[in-house]
């Protein structure tokens, strides 16, 4: 078995879900766009709803590029050690969060700017 194989399998299926999600939020925005509502107040809930929606698109968005990052890395054996300080990620965080690129300290210390 590949290195890091269990965690590739666990981004990959993590992936899908993404992917799933993001289009159901797509046809819910194209579902609302395509059907204009003649009653202005439904048109401001519907907008809002949109925004909602576009919200949610971004952070799964930003979600699959982390977890398409995080596959590539493994892909090229740079998986496991923090693109910061280069020292490896503890097993059990990698585990926690499999598409983190930064060892504790380091992702505490970009909490902090
Ligand atoms: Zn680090």
């Amino acid at each position: 078995m590949k290195k890091h194989e269990q965690i590739r399998m666990k981004l990959m299926k993590k992936r899908e879900e993404i992917e799933r999600r993001l289009n159901k939020i797509d046809q819910d925005i194209l579902h609302t766009d395509g059907a204009p509502n003649p009653d202005s107040e439904e048109q401001a809930v519907e907008r809002a709803n949109d925004d909602v929606l576009d919200a949610l698109g971004g952070i799964a968005r930003s979600e699959l590029e982390d977890i398409n990052k995080a596959l590539t890395r493994i892909e090229r054996g740079e998986y496991g050690n923090c693109t910061v300080c280069n020292k490896p990620i503890p097993l059990e965080r990698l585990k926690a969060i499999p598409y983190t690129d930064h060892c504790v300290a380091c992702a505490d210390n970009r909490t902090d700017e």
